[in-house]
């Protein structure tokens, strides 16, 4: 799922257990792979779309610029947006850093896998492995990118309004 999604939900996760904050990282770390392993649309990244074998030409470099560009900001954007949400909803002026652990653990994987296709680092493909091939669902739902990310909004918040509804019933 997307960035602000993942952070919205690991603020939310994380702000279930405040005064932990070992723990909220970890369940905030967790909460990633739960969403993505539902099925979901995201929005697209160019920069990573695989085109044609074409040979080296100065617009192809340009190109690939941009849309490196492109996704850079979108994705920076996301994660921006995330962190405010995640603030937004789950701040608790008691434990003010428990949203933020929460957002940045549950950003962590997408972090990992973004570091392993740019190194290809070895000990990193075991984690791409789990993460994208293993956990991260193969149905790719058939909507418009707009429609997608609404979606899946709604679907986290279903998931915290049944959380949060869990916990005040356990009180
Ligand atoms: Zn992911």
């Amino acid at each position: 799922m997307i960035l602000s999604v993942h952070a919205v939900f690991g603020a939310a996760v994380a702000g279930m257990v405040p005064s932990h904050p070992m723990a909220g990282f970890v369940l905030g770390f967790a909460s990633h792979f739960v969403l993505d392993a539902i099925p979901h649309r995201d929005y697209d990244l160019i920069s990573v779309e695989s085109g044609p074998g074409k040979k080296f030409q100065l617009v192809d470099l340009l190109q690939k610029k941009f849309a490196l560009i492109r996704d850079m900001f979108l994705v920076s954007f996301d994660a921006l947006i995330g962190f405010c949400l995640a603030f937004v909803f789950f701040f608790n002026p008691v434990h003010p850093f428990i949203f933020f652990i929460g957002a940045f653990a549950a950003l962590i994987p997408d972090g990992l896998t973004f570091l392993y296709l740019l190194l290809k680092h070895k000990p990193l493909g075991h984690f791409f492995d789990f993460h994208v091939s293993f956990i991260h669902t193969k149905l790719t739902l058939k909507l418009n990118q707009i429609t997608g990310i609404i979606l899946q909004f709604c679907t986290v918040g279903v998931i915290i309004a049944i959380m949060v509804g869990v916990k005040y019933l356990l009180i």
